[in-house]
């Protein structure tokens, strides 16, 4: 069977960064399940999350995702093209965490996530990954970290992305995101009752990273 390592937790706090070297040190993939909501947002198109559910469904039933690679070189495809950076902005992080209100979606992508679990082992992260996708996982993280730290976080990787942003602005979508992430009625952000949770407002990566390693070896 395949071994599962999830990590959660909210918008900006790293989870990508960590996943992708958790996963290299383990030698497996990592799934960024935030990747999946914002391709199936982008691909959908704005205002998607008005469509009624048959329509929503059909639109659903054509995408397929696949992944390829190990560790930071891990590739998720949504029908064989490579998701890019194009899904990288709050505008579509917005768009993201609209269809993810959706139980449509949510069902949707569950079972894609499963499928992935069961063919690969997996550092998976998002919102959800300890408490209903893979609730049976042997280790499981949830990173948080003060607003500001995150919008702080997020404006230096758009910033590397060559896509410039407003730290007060970031810090404003990240907390209205986050909001909506947390108060939803299905899969709301939070921790499992089994996660090991870090604050990781006054830490570096080198010392998350050092807690993972740690808390799977
Ligand atoms: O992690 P990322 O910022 O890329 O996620 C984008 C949005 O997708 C989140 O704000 C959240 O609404 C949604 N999401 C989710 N469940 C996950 C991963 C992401 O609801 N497992």
């Amino acid at each position: 069977s395949t071994l599962i390592v999830t990590i959660d937790g909210p918008a900006g706090v790293g989870k990508s960064t960590m996943a992708k070297a958790l996963a290299r040190h383990l030698s497996i993939p990592y799934l960024d399940t935030g990747a999946m909501f914002r391709s199936v947002a982008w691909k959908l198109g704005e205002g998607a999350w008005e469509w009624d559910e048959a329509r929503l469904q059909a639109a659903l039933d054509t995408i397929e995702y696949s992944l390829s690679g190990i560790g930071q070189d891990s590739v998720l495809s949504l029908n064989g093209t490579v998701i890019g950076d194009e899904i990288r902005t709050e505008e579509v992080g917005m768009w993201a965490s609209n269809v993810a209100t959706l139980p449509v979606v949510r069902t949707f992508l569950k079972k894609a996530q499963q499928d992935l679990g069961a063919r690969f082992s997996l550092v998976a992260e998002g919102r959800d990954m300890g408490t209903v996708i893979f609730p049976d996982a042997p280790h499981k993280f949830f990173l948080d970290a003060s607003v500001e730290e995150r919008a702080v976080r997020r404006f230096k990787q758009l910033s590397a992305m060559g896509k410039p942003a407003d730290v007060e602005e970031l810090r404003e979508q990240i907390a209205r995101r986050d909001h909506q992430d947390r108060n939803r009625a299905v899969a709301p952000l939070k921790p499992a009752d089994d996660a090991v949770v870090i604050d990781t407002t006054d830490l570096d990566k080198g010392q998350v990273l050092a807690a993972l390693k740690e808390g799977v070896a």
